[in-house]
Formats: C-alpha cells, sequence, structure tokens
C-alpha cells in the first residue's frame, strides 16, 4: 500500500471523491482563477473575489477531507485567523500603494536609462502573466532564502511569525508579520514597475495568492507533473516543519522550479510543522523581530 492510498483509505467521504480531488483540485482551481481574471484583465475587484472564493473553497474542503485531521481548526479559531487576514491583507494594499509611489518613478527612469524596455506586450496575456509569476518568484526565492539564512534579514522580515503556527490551513498564507509585507510584496513591485507590465501583474498576483493558498492547506494533493514548475502543498508544509535540515528547504511559496534549479527541492512528509515544540501567543509572534521563542528550532542561529 503506497502512502497516498493510506492516507486517502479513510473514514468519511467516499474513496472516489478524494482521488478526485486529490488530482483535479490544484489544476482546476488554478484554471478557473486565471479563467475569471482573462474574462476583464483590469477588474479592479477581481484579487479580493478571487481570495475569498479560493478560501472558501479550500477551506470547506480542509473541514470535509483534511489530510491530517489533528491540523483542523475549531470555527472559532478559523474566524479569529480570518479577521488577521483581512487586517493584514489590508497592510499588504498599503505597501503595494507606497511601493508604487515610492519605486513608479525611479524604475521607470531606470528603464529608460538600461534601455529595459523589452517586455513582451505583444504576447498572448497568458503567456505575459507566467513570465512575471516566474520573474518575481526568481526575485522572492533569494529574499526568502536569505530570510533563513541570515539572522538580521530573519528579525527585520518578522518571518518566523509565519513558520510558528503548529497547524497549517490555506488561510496560513496571509497570517505573515505586518512587517514582513514590505518584504513579499516587493519582488512583483519590482517586475511589474521595472519592466511596466500592465494588466499581465494582475494575473499574476491572483495566480500567486491562489497558489500560496493551496501550498499551505491541508488536504492531500497530488504532486505529479504540477510539482515540476509550481509548489504543492507537500513541498510547501515541508518548509513549515520544526526540524531545521528540512524548513530550510523549498523556499518557493508558489513556484518550486527555483528551488529544483538552485538545490534546495526536498520531497518528504515531515511529522511536525512550527519554529519549535510549542506554538508561540499571538503576542509572541508579534515581537519576533525583537525576540525568538525560547524553542525555536528553525531560526538562523538556533542552537549556536
Ligand atoms: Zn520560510
Amino acid at each position: 500500500m503506497t502512502h497516498e492510498t493510506k492516507l486517502l483509505d479513510q473514514p468519511g467521504p467516499p474513496t472516489t471523491v478524494r482521488w478526485m480531488l486529490f488530482y483535479s483540485l490544484q489544476p482546476i482551481l488554478l484554471a478557473l482563477v486565471v479563467a475569471y481574471w482573462y474574462v476583464d484583465p483590469g477588474r479592479p475587484e477581481t484579487y479580493v473575489v478571487v481570495i475569498v472564493a479560493v478560501q472558501l473553497i479550500l477551506g470547506l474542503t480542509e473541514h470535509i477531507v483534511p489530510a491530517r485531521p489533528s491540523w483542523n481548526t475549531t470555527l472559532t479559531e478559523k474566524a479569529g485567523n480570518a479577521v488577521l487576514v483581512v487586517l493584514l491583507t489590508t497592510v499588504a494594499g498599503y505597501v503595494g500603494v507606497l511601493y508604487y509611489a515610492v519605486l513608479a518613478e525611479p524604475l521607470s527612469e531606470l528603464r529608460a536609462a538600461l534601455h529595459l524596455d523589452v517586455w513582451p506586450h505583444e504576447w498572448p496575456l497568458i503567456a505575459q502573466l507566467f513570465l512575471v509569476f516566474f520573474l518575481s518568484e526568481f526575485l522572492w526565492y533569494w529574499m526568502h532564502r536569505a530570510e533563513h539564512r541570515w539572522s538580521l534579514v530573519w528579525r527585520l522580515s518578522g518571518h518566523g511569525a509565519h513558520h510558528s503556527f503548529k497547524r497549517l490551513g490555506a488561510l496560513n498564507f496571509g497570517l505573515n508579520h505586518p512587517v514582513e509585507y514590505f518584504f513579499i510584496v516587493l519582488p512583483s513591485a519590482i517586475v511589474e514597475l521595472t519592466f511596466g507590465v500592465g494588466y499581465a501583474a494582475a494575473g499574476a498576483a491572483v495566480f500567486s495568492v491562489t497558489q500560496a493558498s493551496i501550498a499551505h492547506s491541508n488536504i492531500h494533493l497530488n504532486t505529479r507533473w504540477i510539482g515540476l514548475l509550481f509548489t504543492t502543498n507537500k513541498y510547501h508544509i515541508c518548509h513549515h516543519s520544526a526540524v531545521l535540515e528540512e524548513s530550510n528547504t523549498n523556499y518557493g511559496c508558489s513556484a518550486i522550479v527555483w528551488d529544483r534549479v538552485f538545490g534546495t527541492f526536498l520531497d518528504k512528509h515531515i511529522d511536525e510543522a512550527g519554529t519549535g515544540p510549542t506554538e508561540p501567543s499571538l503576542w509572541e509572534k508579534f515581537i519576533m523581530p525583537i525576540k525568538d521563542p525560547e524553542d525555536t528550532a528553525i531560526a538562523p542561529n538556533a542552537g549556536s
């Protein structure tokens, strides 16, 4: 009996439903999101509509067919996390506005000075979407790797707060320290403003947020083929391991191809998530840019 068969053969919905979700949930959800954006690529409300719809679909699926039943959160915990995600997504929006105000002009001048006016606006929009996506993910890969490599960057970004959860679910995509949004929003802002991308940037944003939600979800999903380029929750949950060696892998939160290229890819089922044996309180998470929890095992300076 394979690992997949064991996990899918549990009480609850019929095995056929589990197999259908296993193979089709991620590709179908991504295709629907891209199709919705493509109908009207400049629609301002698309980003929020996609987040709400994706969270409802993944949240309901996690509740009915959880990969790890012990990771299921109560309705009260889900509501608390949802309020935090709304607040933190608002922070992300303001950071985006700030970056636009500060960076649009200098990066536009840089484009002119360095003759970077090379964006393929004539390409089909979908192809442009994937170009923005993989370029932004390339920058994020190195920023995220730096967060895990250097104590100063780990602290400044408050990235430990995102890793401190012992149980993961789709909502964890948005449970980051408020200061980390200055890091998270930066790669796509640089790509969009340096190359003058246009509508494809909005498509890449909804694709990326859907991927990040799936990557944290507590649902058993297939990794074959789709996991060559795009991350899956198995790979990303491995990055959330409470074991340092497992955590220092799979830095791509939406794409996995850069981990494969730069040698940090790991395909492993982990036993335990979090920064250490216990989950810090909300306050301890908030002060992580100043102080790591006593029992942290995955901070860059842990054990030293
Ligand atoms: Zn990380």
